[in-house]
Parts: structure tokens; C-alpha cells; sequence
């Protein structure tokens, strides 16, 4: 009797021949989305002494709102390995970066990544990094002018980490501006961090993070030459595989500026409420062009994409100082006028349910009032997370 029994996970397939002709699949699904949110972070404080840094406790919430979504991280490596060879990743992977190589990453931040069985990837500058206790320098090797002085990690706790899993990549020599520097610098600079993580570690370093996000297109010919595969930056946000460069991969800016109550909107994890809408009835994606003093209608359509009613708790608005609210449209599901607080309609109750794969509307009569181009910003809070809505742009022109 011949069998054979499968089982595949997102790391690799393995099948081997059993007793009998069952077969079995089991392990997670792979990913399929497309979008991959890539965190950029710096310090990670108990008190911090910028807005660049996070709180250990906010870094500690986003784990938990990682985790608590079902997501999973994973490395460069694992990305390359994805666009090379097409090897599977998890369903949800997200990737947590840091750049400059503080040692609260070690201190604050490892035991939090540990906790949540998450990885990490830190960008070093290479030549701020001691081999011991004693020859520990700070930022103010690579930042003359900065204000809050900060220990850099030191070999042995890099080693430490990297052992778990933690991914250690190129942040340059001196924390220098690539885009500025002659092209004899920009190859010392990631040839030489390289060859130091290589030599520390014996892992491959194929990505480097652009200094000040200094991305300089002028110089990514060179990129192949120094030994890289690809650069991160500071962009706009989510990177979508369909179109990801690799010499200017996009990162989610994080800093204690965004509150944690924001975090699921603002990385867009939880896909099971969207958010869609439409003007004067029709679907389409751009811009916007209306009169001053013309009435233009704006409908929302919040999507329960579970199998499973749900309830929104509500509903915040945010219109532009150039565009008014006229009227709540009665036919809409939501039909009663909001409250205001500081410039936002708020719709707030404790009955807005949603049907299985259903949805609910809110239909606005808007008018413009001046000349501009602006943004209406529209986001709805569900399980105590904000889910946002792209945001409309319109621009108003005078009365001809
Ligand atoms: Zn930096």
C-alpha cells in the first residue's frame, strides 16, 4: 500500500510517503495581499526625549495590535526570497525596522519582540558600534548637533539578538547623506558597514537604509556595485508588492506623534471593515472639481466583509475649511445631524450594526464654499481602532 501526506506551511513543503493513501494538508495561508506594512522606528524610551523616538509602552501596543491581528513579521531576507524564488510568505507579514542602532532596541525594545515571538530589523551605522561596555559611543558619533544622547548597541548584544532572529542591515559607516557624497564615498560607506556586519555576524547584508532618507535616484546605479540589493526609505506609507523598487522600498514612518489608538487605521491592518465612497453617485478615484457655491453629494459605504454582523461605535468627519456640511441625507442608514468637537462631525451610538457581508451608508450634501484644493478625511472606529477612508480630494474653483 503506497500514501502520501502533505503538509504544507509558509516556510517550505515538505511530503513523505506514509502506510496509507490519507492525505493532509495543514498550516497557514500564504500571503496574498499584495501590501506589506514596513514600520520605521528610532529610539524605543521609557521617557523620550523626541518625537522621533516611540514609548516602549507604545512599541509594546503595537506588538500587541500586530499580534492581536495575526500578523507575523518577517525579514529582508524573507522579502528577497519572496521576489527572487517566489517562496511563500505568512498570510499577514509585516516587517518592524529601526534605524541608527540605539541600544534601548536591545534594552526595551528585545524583551517586547521576545515576548511576542517577533523579529526585528536594525539599521546600523557601523562605525558607531563598540565592541564593548567600554568603548560604547552614542549618536553624537554620527549626529554632532543632536539634543538627546542616546547609547548606541554594542557586538555583543547585536550578536545576541541576531541569534534569535533579529535581522542586523546597513545604515552606513558615518550616518552620511548618499545622495551628496562623491561616488567613491557612497561605495566606502556601504561596502565597509557591510563587510563590518558580515565579518560580526556571517549573514548576507543586501539592504541598506538611505541616512536622513537622502533617496538619491542619481545614485542607485552604483547600488549593484557596492553589494546591495535594495535601499529602504520614508515614504508614503504601505509597500505594494505589485510595484515595489527595491532601491527606494517605502516604510510606515513611526514616532509618538501617532497615538496607539491609531496604529490599526494608520498601518491598516484589520481588513474586515472598508470603507468605500462615492460622489453624486458615481464611483471613481482622482480628483474632484466643483463650483464654489455648488451642492455636490458625498455618500459613504461602510462594508462588513465578516460572515458575522458587527458593530461600529462611530464616525468622524473631517472636512476642509473650504467645504460645508448642508445636510444629513434622511435615506441614508446614518441620517441624523452630528455633533461637532474641534472641527470633526462625530456620529456616535451604540446601534450602528452592520449585517454579515453587509453594509451600512451615510450620505452628506456638501458645498464648496471657496476656492482651494483640499481633502475630506473620513474614518469610523471599530473595536476601539480607527479604520480610515482614503481621502476625497476636491477642488473647488471659482464661479465663472
Ligand atoms: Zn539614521
Amino acid at each position: 500500500m503506497v500514501s502520501c501526506s502533505l503538509k504544507i506551511d509558509s516556510g517550505r513543503t515538505d511530503s513523505f510517503i506514509g502506510t496509507d493513501y490519507s492525505t493532509m494538508v495543514y498550516g497557514v495561508k500564504p500571503f496574498e495581499g499584495n501590501f506589506i506594512a514596513i514600520i520605521g522606528l528610532h529610539a524605543i524610551e521609557d521617557h523620550i526625549g523626541a518625537p522621533i523616538e516611540l514609548y516602549t509602552g507604545h512599541f509594546e501596543e503595537l506588538c500587541r495590535v500586530l499580534k492581536e491581528y495575526g500578523y507575523e513579521t518577517i525579514t529582508f531576507m524573507d522579502l528577497l526570497k519572496y521576489v527572487d524564488f517566489g517562496k511563500a510568505l505568512p498570510e499577514k507579514p509585516v516587517m518592524i525596522t529601526s534605524d541608527d542602532g540605539f541600544q534601548d532596541v536591545y534594552t526595551n525594545g528585545f524583551p517586547v519582540l521576545k515576548r511576542y515571538g517577533y523579529k526585528m530589523t536594525v539599521f546600523l551605522v557601523t562605525g558607531a558600534i563598540g565592541e564593548t561596555e567600554a568603548s560604547r559611543k552614542t549618536n553624537a558619533y554620527f549626529n554632532k548637533r543632536t539634543n538627546v544622547i542616546r547609547p548606541i548597541l554594542i557586538w555583543p548584544e547585536i550578536e545576541e539578538m541576531h541569534e534569535y532572529g533579529c535581522e542586523f542591515l546597513s545604515h552606513t559607516v558615518n550616518h552620511v547623506r548618499l545622495g551628496l557624497v562623491s561616488d567613491g564615498e557612497f561605495l566606502y560607506e556601504l561596502k565597509k558597514s557591510k563587510e563590518d556586519i558580515e565579518s560580526h555576524l556571517g549573514s548576507e547584508v543586501l539592504f541598506f537604509a538611505w541616512p536622513y532618507d537622502n533617496n538619491s535616484p542619481s545614485k542607485w546605479h552604483l547600488i549593484p556595485e557596492a553589494g546591495y540589493r535594495g535601499a529602504v526609505r520614508y515614504g508614503t506609507g504601505i509597500e505594494d508588492m505589485r510595484t515595489i523598487n527595491l532601491y527606494d522600498i517605502d516604510r510606515v514612518e513611526f514616532n509618538s506623534y501617532i497615538p496607539p489608538a491609531q496604529y490599526v487605521g494608520y498601518l491598516n491592518l484589520d481588513r474586515s471593515i472598508k470603507i468605500e465612497f462615492r460622489i453624486d453617485n458615481e464611483y471613481k478615484s482622482g480628483k474632484y472639481v466643483k463650483e464654489a457655491g455648488e451642492e455636490f453629494m458625498l455618500e459613504y459605504l461602510i462594508n462588513n466583509t465578516n460572515d458575522n454582523a458587527v458593530k461600529i461605535s462611530s464616525l468622524e468627519l473631517e472636512l476642509p475649511e473650504n467645504i460645508e456640511l448642508i445636510e444629513v441625507d434622511s435615506g441614508g442608514y446614518i441620517n441624523q445631524y452630528p455633533g461637532i468637537n474641534s472641527n470633526i462631525y462625530m456620529w456616535v451610538s451604540d446601534s450602528y450594526t452592520i449585517a454579515g457581508n453587509g453594509r451600512i451608508n451615510l450620505i452628506l450634501k456638501l458645498k464648496g464654499k471657496a476656492p482651494g484644493e483640499s481633502i475630506i478625511k473620513f474614518r469610523t472606529t471599530y473595536k476601539g481602532y480607527y479604520i480610515n477612508c482614503d481621502g476625497v480630494k476636491v477642488e473647488i474653483k471659482s464661479k465663472v
